[in-house]
């Protein structure tokens, strides 16, 4: 549970910490406007992503389905600073061909996201979440990001994508089936 009122408190705290007056026109909204605004980005907290896959339908799909060019916000977990871009979903439905309608993967990406994250993390816990809930046959997830901590501070590389890829399944063990994949996620 997110604790609004210790946010706004230690947000006016950071802006007396770095010598600005918290009573000035600009500012005095401040502390309250962040903490409305970590209750939206922090939503995915405590949620189970496994649970937007909990309705399914069983259509006996036996083929891949993959969801490309899913926006996605995120809030690195090293500096609180936003990491965006987009993430790339696919599976193999289970034997039975089990399916679910094609927004919820978008859903998983949107839990997964709004929470402290790393990228590499991210990747890793949606593959998971769609593997196991739909005890799929292969799970695959590639994301392409851009950091701000990357671009605002430090080694200041604008532009710099930052690719990450997690496979489950057949994904992992099947050269065809894994470039099959990456076929359909680079649009060949
Ligand atoms: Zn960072």
């Amino acid at each position: 549970m997110i604790d609004v009122e210790r946010i706004r408190k230690a947000v006016r705290e950071i802006i007396e910490a770095i010598g600005e007056d918290p009573e000035r026109d600009g500012l005095r909204d401040t502390p309250q406007r962040v903490a409305e605004m970590y209750l939206e980005l922090f939503q995915g907290l405590g949620k189970d992503p496994r649970e937007e896959l909990r309705v399914g339908f069983e259509l006996g799909h036996q083929e891949m389905v993959v969801l490309k060019d899913i926006p996605f916000y995120s809030l690195c977990e090293h500096h609180l600073l936003p990491f965006y871009g987009v993430a790339h979903v696919g599976y193999i439905p289970s034997r039975d061909g089990r399916i679910v309608g094609i927004s919820k993967l978008a859903r998983v990406v949107e839990t997964i996201a709004r929470r402290p994250q790393v990228q590499e993390r991210m990747t890793t816990e949606i593959a998971d979440a769609v593997f196991s809930a739909l005890n799929a046959r292969a799970a695959g997830v590639v994301i392409q990001a851009e950091h701000m901590c990357m671009i605002m501070r430090g080694i200041k590389k604008p532009g710099a994508n930052v690719i990450t890829s997690a496979l489950r399944g057949t994904f992992h063990t099947n050269p065809a089936s894994r470039a099959e994949f990456f076929s359909l996620i680079h649009g060949k």
